[in-house]
């Protein structure tokens, strides 16, 4: 359904030009999520934006690849078209849902608008189609809330609101940025239970965006691991939970906080993301690497074919997953 082939966007800065995201490639079929996994700065949230198609503030450029969505590249479409399926065939959900929603209108107004907007629901229409989703997303009392403004929910609930806001139209993909970043644990599970419970049933391509890995072991099909603007990794979730083939992947697995550490602060992976003004040389993950050699300074990884569904950006993927078979 939705196939990203070599997307490198690029942004102007005061200090130059950097490369947020270079040579990324994925697919995304119907029924399926993608959890796209990675520090702030990774680039996951451009690659996200460069699909959605609004990238364009600050000055990002998609400056290299293909983003086939349904057979058809959408950067080749006119900024019309363009318009057209963001309204309709996919959508997208945001961390923060206060600043996503308007202020001034009710929820049910603004989910009713998409109806009268898009499907050219009457008023009254439009009303029932949003108590529908508001029930469909579990907000209790939903018709008498209908006329309640954003501020007056909580953040799980508005949360959930822009859950129905985005599924409103039926999309065939939807984006979730961090969706759940800004709750409190306990809402964080609802709410992703929600959304995978949303997206079996309408059968959507489901991207999720998150640096929690915590947060896609049940939720996801399959997992992008991101790094200074490429994948570093690739594979189906369970494959990658058993057996990182990347370095950076196990150093991320093993900074998820388990339960009976809980309130512990758990070391993750040691150092800082690079600049992307200055993307290390080699293997961009060579300074904070745990067992690069002297191959990592000067040559690049390729993006290796690991098995079946997986690749790996490590020279020694081979080697990291025999040791932790053996192990
Ligand atoms: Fe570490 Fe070298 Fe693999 Fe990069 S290529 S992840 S530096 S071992
Ligand atoms: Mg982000």
């Amino acid at each position: 359904m939705l196939q990203v082939r070599d997307l490198a966007v690029e942004f102007r800065t005061r200090d130059g030009v950097a490369t947020a995201v270079d040579g990324v490639s994925f697919g995304v079929d119907a029924g399926e999520t993608l959890a796209v996994l990675g520090e702030s700065g990774s680039g996951k949230s451009v690659t996200a934006q460069a699909v959605m198609g609004i990238l364009d503030t600050p000055p990002g450029r998609v400056t290299r690849g293909e983003i086939l969505f349904g057979g058809r590249d959408l950067l080749k479409m006119s900024a019309e078209e363009r318009r057209a399926v963001r309204g309709a065939r996919m959508a997208m959900i945001f961390q923060d849902a206060l600043s996503a929603l308007n202020p001034v209108l009710s929820v049910g107004q603004q989910l009713g608008e998409m109806f009268q907007v898009h499907r050219g629901a009457s008023r009254k229409e439009a009303r029932a189609r949003a108590v529908e989703l508001m029930e469909r997303v579990r907000i209790p009392a939903a018709r008498a809330r209908a006329g309640d403004y954003p501020h007056q929910f909580s953040g799980g609930m508005r949360q959930r609101i822009m859950i129905a806001m985005a599924l409103a139209l039926e999309p065939e993909l939807i984006i979730a940025d961090e969706p759940t970043t800004a709750l409190d644990v306990t809402v964080q599970a609802q709410v992703m239970d929600l959304l995978a419970d949303l997206q079996s049933e309408f059968r959507m391509g489901l991207i999720l965006i998150t640096h929690d890995l915590g947060v896609v072991a049940d939720t996801a099909d399959r997992i992008a691991v991101m790094y200074a603007g490429r994948i570093v990794e690739t594979a189906p979730v369970r494959d990658l939970y058993r057996a990182p083939a990347h370095p950076y992947t196990r150093g991320l697995l093993d900074s998820i906080p388990r339960l009976d550490q809980k309130g512990q602060q758990l070391d993750a992976v040691k150092g800082l993301p690079p600049s992307l003004l200055n993307i290390p040389q080699g293997c961009s993950f060579h300074p904070r690497c745990p067992v690069a050699r002297p191959v990592c300074h000067a040559d690049e990884p390729p993006l290796y074919d690991a098995g079946p569904g997986r690749a790996s950006a490590c020279h020694f993927w081979e080697e990291l997953l025999d040791d932790e078979c053996d192990g």
